[in-house]
């Protein structure tokens, strides 16, 4: 149930990252004490952007006002409709919004430990013991929403927070997409970042759930390597790679790691596992306490919600 709330509910206190047509920060939720993240949407940029080369989002309900209905404002729309929606431990909880004449505003869960591309930086690479870890609250966090119908379409380190447990949290449903289930092919046009975009994204052919299990290969790659499989300095030579799957992972990985990464980087979308199938893959059961891998880190372990 949504509070009728404004800005003067809230206490606002450091910065905690930016993105496109947004700032978040801390704030402090007046009433109880709550701390919370408030993700500062800017109108007026959001109502200038071009947004040809985002994808479409379906009919939405308006949530937000719609005077100046451009294409980023019906995006926006969408991302607040399917995220409010979802409930999940892996989920960022988007716990309120509302709007004055300069922003829109999302109040969401707030995740203290920042997101996991600053906490690779700070690592420079993970061991498999600690990816498995991380990922497997991915996993979950996906599995829940593609059972509700819902592509994420924006898997990335940016866009997985951590709690102040070390929790991992998918965030950001700028790009998702919901679709009815007994339709699992979507026609788009060009969306994510170039590194964790998929052949079939690439090539323009029609794509569906395939496309966070690809981008869960990348996840696992960067995790463990530093960097993502495809990378190169150009944006070109990066689709280059994609569209032809060439990538190479190194010796050390475990037979596991090896295989769940090649399944998922496959470029027929229809060979890749899904979700319940990566769920279910050895990476994610094997024991890592009697490998010589540390397990000095600091997530919360996983288990059942
Ligand atoms: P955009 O959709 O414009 O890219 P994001 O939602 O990804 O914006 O937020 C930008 C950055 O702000 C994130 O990468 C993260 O560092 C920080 N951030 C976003 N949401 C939260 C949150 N709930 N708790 C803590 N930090 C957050």
């Amino acid at each position: 149930m949504l509070l009728d709330e404004t800005l003067d509910h809230y206490e606002l206190s450091c910065e905690l990252g930016k993105g496109g047509f947004a700032t978040v920060y801390e704030a402090r939720r007046k009433a109880d004490g709550l701390l919370v993240a408030c993700k500062m949407i800017d109108r007026k940029k959001l109502e200038q952007a071009n947004a040809h080369h985002y994808p479409s989002y379906g009919n939405h309900r308006h949530v937000l006002p719609s005077s100046r209905s451009t294409a980023m404002f019906e995006r926006l729309n969408a991302e607040i409709t399917i995220h409010h929606q979802v409930k999940h431990r892996n989920i960022v909880e988007l716990l309120n919004y509302f709007y004055d004449d300069k922003y829109v505003y999302l109040i969401l869960e707030l995740c203290s430990h920042g997101d996991l591309e600053r906490y690779l930086k700070e690592k420079k690479t993970l061991s498999e013991s600690e990816t498995q870890t991380i990922v497997k609250q991915v996993v979950d966090g996906l599995l829940y929403l593609h059972n509700h119908g819902i592509i994420h379409r924006d898997i990335k380190l940016s866009n997985l927070l951590l709690s102040e447990t070390f929790e991992v949290k998918i965030a950001d449903f700028g790009l998702a997409k919901k679709i009815p289930l007994t339709r699992e092919q979507t026609n788009e046009t060009i969306c994510g970042t170039p590194n964790y975009i998929s052949p079939e994204i690439a090539s323009r052919t029609p794509h569906s759930f395939a496309t966070d299990v690809w981008s869960l290969g990348i996840l696992i790659v960067t995790l463990l390597t530093g960097h993502p499989p495809f990378d190169t300095d150009t944006v070109h030579g990066t689709l280059n790679k994609v569209t032809h799957e060439i990538y190479e992972l190194p010796t050390t990985f475990s037979e596991e790691a090896q295989d769940l990464i090649n399944s998922t980087l496959k470029k027929n979308a229809e060979l890749r596992p899904n979700i319940i199938e990566i769920r279910d893959h050895p990476f994610f059961s094997k024991d890592f306490s009697r490998s010589s891998q540390s397990n000095n880190f600091k997530f919360a372990s996983w288990g059942p919600a």
